[in-house]
């Protein structure tokens, strides 16, 4: 059985192209950057070469991009580092629906003394403005923002927020983990002072993320130890890894146009068919802006996980609105700060799509899923209430 791979925001393929590119650098090249002897000290320049790749992408200068282990560590650095940089300042504003890099981050500064702010989002997860602008105070240190929401993929208005607080000299970090290669992001234009990045959400490995630095911020390393990154991160580079992002990131400029309208038909058909196919369901989030390859659908009446299983059995991979933790169910907290009825939000699916997907596995998807729903909902004592109901 083929697997058909709808959960991209998740993690992603590595692309052959990037795998090519590493390969020497884990068998022969194995190297310490940081080493006297030509063996070692060669990576260094395939290093610089990974961040002018990436920097290229986000339209930014190399010697502002830090490379980290993950998106979670750029997270928690941006924001420790803002903590640092101003030590008489106390309060930090974010949204409700962060992820957990940073909300729970945030959380735990606040149970170190700090006052955070967490903005709420409407019933389609968009943020207003003067909820921002009534939520400044005079020891504001940082504003962080996601760029797109990972679970209903809405693109926040990043423009119009760091004008905002380029006036009022405030700091401005965003998560960009889920946009960085899925929509443009020049940073020429968008003032933000740091920006997030993740490898394996655009086709690079996981354990490798960056951290985009403007010129000119104040900037606390969070990792302290060795010499390298300038001393903005210390640790022996993941030397493959970071060839691999840049390579990735090369991939990403050089396709994007194409792949944007290609993900967004696909997504587009995906979704249309289902809800033309399957009765009582939604979208979540906001139609008008968010990532080319994104769906979050609530199928009511019926669980959730129980269609993950039910895909699982065909090879579809997708993701549902609930985490499990600690053996209990939680229901999204992006979905809850939405407004998201209960018995949806237990329904819902994200689908995410990237460049290796077919139109015939979309096509594969759509025969399936209305089935599943239907047989789920016959088994469900709610869902064959609701549909005798609808058969008077
Ligand atoms: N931020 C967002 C929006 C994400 O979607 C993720 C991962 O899902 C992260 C941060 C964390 O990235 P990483 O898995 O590289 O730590």
């Amino acid at each position: 059985m083929n697997t058909i791979y709808l959960d991209n925001n998740a993690t992603t393929r590595i692309a052959p192209e990037v795998i090519e590119e590493m390969l020497p650098y884990l068998k022969e090249f194995y190297g310490n950057p940081s080493s006297m002897h030509t063996f070692g000290g060669q990576l260094y320049k395939k290093i610089e070469e990974a961040r002018e790749r990436t920097a290229e992408l986000l339209r930014a200068e190399p010697e502002e991009i830090i490379f980290a282990s993950c998106g979670t560590e750029s997270d928690n650095t941006a924001i420790m580092s803002a903590v640092e940089s101003f030590p008489n300042k106390r309060h930090i504003i974010t949204t409700r629906v962060e992820h957990p890099a940073v909300r729970n981050f945030c959380k735990h500064l606040a149970r170190k003394g700090f006052r955070i702010t967490f903005l709420s989002v409407n019933n389609h997860g968009q943020l207003d403005i003067n909820d921002l602008l009534k939520a400044i105070e005079g020891d504001t240190l940082l504003v962080t923002i996601m760029y797109a929401n990972n679970e209903v993929g809405n693109i926040f208005p990043l423009e119009e927020i760091s004008e905002i607080l380029k006036e009022r000299r405030i700091l401005f970090h965003t998560d960009a983990v889920q946009a960085v290669g899925k929509i443009p992001v020049d940073l020429k234009k968008l003032p933000v002072d740091m920006l997030s990045l993740s490898g394996h959400k655009l086709h690079a490995p996981k354990g490798v993320g960056a951290l985009y630095v403007r010129k000119g911020t104040r900037f606390y390393p969070y990792i302290i130890g060795g010499h390298q990154e300038k001393g903005r991160r210390a640790g022996t580079e993941n030397v493959a890894s970071i060839i691999g992002l840049g390579k990735a990131c090369e991939l990403a400029r050089n396709n994007l146009d194409e792949e944007i309208v290609y993900l967004k038909r696909l997504r587009d058909k995906l979704e249309t068919s289902l809800l033309k196919l399957c009765t009582d369901v939604r979208i979540n989030g906001d139609v008008n802006s968010r990532l080319p390859n994104t769906t979050s659908l609530s199928f009511e009446y019926v669980e959730g996980e129980a269609i993950l299983l039910r895909l699982n059995e065909y090879g579809i991979c997708a993701s549902s609105g609930s985490a499990c933790s600690s053996g209990s169910l939680e229901p999204s907290h992006v979905l809850r700060a939405m407004g998201v009825p209960f018995t949806a939000i237990h329904g819902s699916i994200r689908f995410s799509l990237s460049r290796y997907n077919t139109e015939e596995e979309i096509d594969k998807v759509i025969e399936i899923i209305p089935g599943i729903i239907k047989e789920l909902r016959l088994l469900s004592p709610f869902g064959r209430d609701k549909l005798s109901r609808k058969v008077k």
